[in-house]
């Protein structure tokens, strides 16, 4: 469910049409929905009902200031992996006690910044930074709360460049080894040892690893308990996947009721870090067509996004949804081609091998479910400068990023100094 549709043959976000947004901010333009991450959000909130849950929104799915505003409006808490996202967090009005901060890498600076700002919890992902933790805590003189993110090792059954869940990736402890850490953690008057966490994957479409993972951690809640340590939190991560092609992921409700029966007994509060499955539909990326030319067989229609404004085809193989904006003459024929930027890669392409009416110069194309992971992942690559991003509101648009200028590309650039002048020769007396 989202709410970009056509309308008298116009693709409309809410109650704007989408050709009024790119005419006024240019393309390519990122365009969000209101309605849609509102529904959404509360749509997953509705699902957990009868749990004590806090949805921690994962910010590195779509960071834009006016986005992560919107959720702390409806209550949301937030998931972090960066000093930088805590800062935009922050700049956005969001509780800095339902802040997760997460990542496998996580600086002394980010984490003196993290217990500066009075963040919920710290998901730490290694002795090493259990550690470290309690030593920034110390020169702080505060209690630095904690959970460690498990790793379940489950397949999560996703790509395998964002499965997270597996034995040999990088992140979060092995279980046994948690084990022991707790105990550790819980000796330390620096520690507040608060909850535990895992996360094992993003786009998935089935629940049953989700569930296996859960329980894992569950059960390591439970024998910490038996042990004398009791957790506060039980944080299950995000990953739910969104519908980009043909793919079923389960709903909220069958998700929501998934936890629940995967922490049945369980007292504590639970903690969820969804991104995608909050912004992905609720974004379209907007791209007019530069040219369309015919190389051998091969059609290929030239639009004015790239890679670098929207990684995930070039990145994942992913798949899009790529429709014109204005609802071509009915009975028009599509034909086979590829939609590709202008950037200097083969790699560089948003659809292959797609079926399109061929567009003309000069036309508007959507490219779908482009809210996650879009703009964040965008670069500056063959000087580029970043898109525009819209956020609409009924029968408002407010410009929630400006197009990036040719200047915003050099800023924080320098010349080298002019090469100092070469000492005048003198011959050596003899
Ligand atoms: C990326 C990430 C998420 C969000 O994943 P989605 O698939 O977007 O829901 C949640 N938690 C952690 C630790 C992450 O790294």
């Amino acid at each position: 469910m989202n709410h970009f549709q056509p309308r008298r043959g116009q693709l409309h976000a809410e109650r704007i049409p989408v050709a009024t947004l790119a005419e006024a901010h240019g393309t390519p333009l990122y365009v969000y929905s209101t309605a849609t991450l509102t529904r959404h959000w509360k749509v997953l909130k509705g699902s957990l009902r009868g749990l004590d849950a806090t949805i921690c929104y994962a910010v590195k799915a779509n960071s834009n200031l006016a986005v992560l505003a919107h959720f702390a409006r409806l209550g949301s808490g937030f998931d972090i992996v960066s000093g930088g996202e805590l800062y935009r967090v922050l700049k956005a009005g969001g509780h800095p006690a339902k802040v997760v901060f997460s990542g496998v890498g996580k600086r002394d600076d980010e984490l003196a910044f993290a217990l500066d700002a009075g963040v919920g919890t710290i998901n730490v992902e290694s002795a090493g930074e259990l550690v470290r933790l309690s030593a920034v805590a110390r020169r702080l003189k505060v209690r630095a709360p904690v959970a460690l993110r498990v790793n379940p090792d489950v397949d999560p059954r996703t790509h395998p460049y964002i499965a997270t869940g597996l034995r040999e990736s990088k992140f979060g402890i092995p279980v046994a080894e948690a084990r022991r850490l707790y105990h550790q953690a819980v000796k330390d008057p620096h520690l507040d040892v608060r909850g535990v966490a895992c996360h094992i994957g993003s786009q998935l479409t089935t629940l049953r690893p989700f569930v296996d993972a859960v329980g894992r951690v569950r059960a390591l809640a439970a024998d910490l308990a038996g042990a004398g340590i009791r957790l506060r939190h039980l944080d299950v991560g995000g990953g739910l996947g969104v519908t980009y092609r043909d793919e079923q992921p389960p709903s909220p409700d069958q998700y929501g009721a998934a936890i629940r029966k995967a922490l049945a007994g369980w007292e504590g509060a639970v903690h969820l870090e969804p991104g995608r499955v909050l912004v992905g539909n609720a974004g379209v990326l907007l791209t007019r067509v530069i040219q369309v030319k015919r190389s051998g067989k091969k059609t290929f229609v030239v639009v004015d996004a790239a890679m670098n404004d929207l990684v995930r085809p070039a990145f994942y193989g992913a798949w899009h949804a790529i429709e014109p904006v204005v609802a071509p003459p009915a009975g028009a024929r599509a034909v086979t081609c590829d939609v590709v930027g202008p950037v200097c890669e083969s790699s560089d392409f948003l659809a292959r091998g797609r079926k399109l009416v061929l567009p003309a110069e000069g036309d508007l194309l959507c490219i779908r479910t482009a809210g996650a992971y879009g703009f964040t992942m965008s670069s500056n690559y063959n000087s580029r400068p970043r898109a525009a991003e819209v956020l609409v509101d009924g029968d408002r648009a407010l410009l929630a990023r400006q197009r990036e200028t040719y200047p915003d590309l050099i800023r924080g650039e320098a010349l080298a100094r002019p090469a100092p002048k070469p000492r005048p020769f003198r011959r050596r007396r003899g």
